[in-house]
């Protein structure tokens, strides 16, 4: 067997431990004479794995008792039409875009009603988040939008903005669990799995109780409404069992590691560790601004194409993959997610400067 350093942005590297005990109890899942994957999801076995992997999410993001965890499917990308289907009671919602993945959601909120764009860094291609302090909300705004870590372009909001009291709405994919976070400051988040969490096929969904209604828009189906998933604690009909059970895997692994402020400190140890390198770097930089920086995704570039992709071609042959920047933005990108060990980031950084000195 041999692992090499995986820097995929989605699906993204899982820690090894996980994948290890999945391994073990994949034939007979604690003497059920099955895999999970095999097992219904109304039985006592799986009850007693989602309930575990909401139980311990909760202690871990210390969820209040007034908000709903939701386990859907459909990726992050269906939640782009589900939110306004829910929660655009006034047809009206504010989005700040400062991606791609954010500038999705907006034109997607567009087909049910008014989606406003109150700020936006396209300007200069993303690199940075606007100051978002006092932005003109709409005084009709059902929600205000963001999306928290941006996977593509590697920014971060480091403050939520000021929603001046409208419920904020989160696409936190790529930085759930990375840190702490205070539930209490959004409506709600949610984020596909595959990026910090476990496999792709879940997306979790963290909603405040009375943002959960039947007054959806007209012709929502029953599948993308809230309150079916929340009615039902998400088994109104076949979740995504395994995904759900390698989820509830990870969450007792991020326990283990001392939670999510012990997370914080770890992902702030390895992002500096490349962020150093970049900034005194002759041949490698950043391309975001310092205080707007991800500690999840790090992009950066040596300025020649052909360069790029000869350092891409070369790391790959070493044991670094998926170093490749997303195909919109170019260059490279090192997505160094909770399971990146810090010794992937070291390593990198060695044959970083081993490319420089040879090129
Ligand atoms: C990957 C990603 C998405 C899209 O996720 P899918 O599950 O493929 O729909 C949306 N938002 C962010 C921030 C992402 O990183």
């Amino acid at each position: 067997m041999s692992r090499v350093y995986n820097f995929s942005a989605g699906p993204a590297v899982l820690p090894e431990e996980v994948l290890q005990e999945a391994a073990v109890e994949m034939l007979d899942y604690r003497g059920c004479g099955m895999s999970v994957m095999e097992m219904s999801h109304r039985s006592h076995a799986f009850d007693t794995i989602i309930k575990e992997a909401e139980a311990d999410l909760r202690e871990l993001m210390g969820i209040p008792k007034q908000y709903k965890v939701l386990f859907l499917q459909g990726g992050a990308s269906q939640q782009f039409a589900m939110i306004p289907m829910n929660l655009m009671k006034n047809k009206v919602a504010d989005y700040i875009v400062t991606g791609q993945w954010a500038k999705k959601a907006w034109q997607e909120a567009q087909k049910y009603g008014t989606a406003n764009c109150i700020a936006s860094s396209a300007d200069r291609t993303f690199s940075y988040i606007p100051d978002c302090s006092d932005l003109p909300i709409s005084e009709q705004a059902d929600y205000v939008y963001i999306c928290e870590n941006n996977t593509i372009y590697g920014t971060k909001f480091k403050t939520l903005p000021n929603t001046k009291g409208k419920p904020l709405v989160a696409d936190v994919s790529s930085c759930f669990l990375s840190e702490p976070v205070d539930v209490t400051k959004y409506g709600l988040l949610y984020g596909g799995a595959q990026k910090n969490i476990g496999p792709a096929g879940v997306v979790i969904a963290i909603i405040r109780e009375d943002l959960i209604t039947d007054d959806v828009l007209d012709g929502t189906p029953t599948m993308l409404k809230y309150k079916t998933h929340a009615d039902a604690d998400s088994l109104y009909n076949t979740p995504p069992c395994y995904g759900i059970y390698i989820c509830g895997k990870v969450f007792k692994w991020l326990k283990k590691q001392g939670g999510l402020s012990a997370m914080k400190a770890y992902n702030e140890e390895k992002a500096s560790i490349l962020y150093d390198f970049l900034d005194n770097s002759d041949m490698f930089s950043g391309t975001v601004e310092k205080n707007s920086r991800s500690l999840m995704n790090v992009p950066f570039v040596t300025g020649n194409k052909e360069l790029d992709a000869k350092f891409i071609k070369e790391a790959e042959e070493s044991g670094f993959v998926n170093l490749k920047g997303h195909r919109s933005v170019g260059g490279m990108r090192a997505s160094i997610y909770n399971a990146m060990p810090i010794e992937g980031v070291k390593a990198l950084v060695s044959f970083m400067k081993k490319f420089e000195k040879e090129n």
